[in-house]
């Protein structure tokens, strides 16, 4: 038997397995996600219950025998708890981990990619009220460090990009457009800049109206859907709970 591994992780989902089981999905910073098979959590007597809830950032002991990781034990850093009495902002930050551990992997460093989670719902459980904000520069810095961060100038000529290619990941001008590219506007092209030249604080600090931030969120979106070719269920909530919103 091999020694028990130490790291520390976020719970991005915690699935019902078995009676008393639970199957995680955890995004480490020295092995990408990993799924941990964690006996007994669904016991509330269970002292590793809490440190397996949904985003906690917690420290994680484990076995691992032929690839399988299950759990020894768990104990909290970081609970995130503020989240858990806003069901707007918790529904962001179950969306924020999804769309990390989506574009991480497995046996993946994701350093960058945790600091960015982290970061993103401590700002989140301190400010409720700046989702959209958050989400529209996450979903930004996310494909940066996931290496397909948009190019803003045409790639072909140079030229100014009025168009964003969605297969190509890149501004393009009229004479370089195709059937994939939309309407790209001067403010959603700077805010595209913007996070680019940003450092996580500047862009997570980002003062950004919330409707500009919707429309750069509804492009990222989309661009986010052909670079990874799905997009995480939270998302479908988040708007499920906005539609509510606004009625
Ligand atoms: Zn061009």
């Amino acid at each position: 038997m091999s020694e028990p591994l130490k790291i520390q992780g976020v719970v991005v989902n915690a699935a019902q397995w078995g009676d008393n089981d639970k199957m995680l999905t955890v995004l480490t910073r020295e092995l990408g996600v990993i799924s941990v098979a964690a006996k007994g959590v669904k016991s509330l007597k269970n002292p590793n219950a809490q440190a397996v809830a949904p985003l906690c950032y917690s420290d994680f002991v484990l076995k691992c025998k032929s690839d399988v990781y299950s759990l020894v034990s768990a104990d909290i850093i970081e609970s995130f708890y503020a989240l858990r009495n806003d069901i707007t902002a918790l529904a962001y930050g179950v969306y924020f981990a999804q769309l990390a551990s989506f574009c991480v992997g497995r046996n993946n460093l994701a350093d960058d990619e945790v600091r960015l989670l982290l970061n993103s719902l401590y700002m989140l459980s301190k400010h409720p009220d700046r989702c959209d904000v958050l989400k529209c520069a996450f979903e930004l810095k996310i494909c940066e460090y996931a290496g397909f961060a948009p190019y803003v100038e045409c790639c072909s000529c140079g030229e100014e990009g009025l168009y964003f290619d969605l297969m190509q990941g890149e501004a393009v001008c009229s004479l370089h457009k195709t059937q994939s590219s939309k309407k790209l506007s001067p403010q959603v092209k700077a805010v595209f800049e913007y996070v680019q030249n940003a450092d996580l604080k500047e862009t997570l600090t980002f003062a950004l109206d919330a409707s500009l931030a919707k429309e750069v969120s509804s492009l990222a979106e989309e661009f986010l859907s052909h670079q990874l070719g799905r997009l995480p269920k939270g998302l479908d909530y988040i708007k499920k709970l906005n539609i509510q919103e606004n009625n």
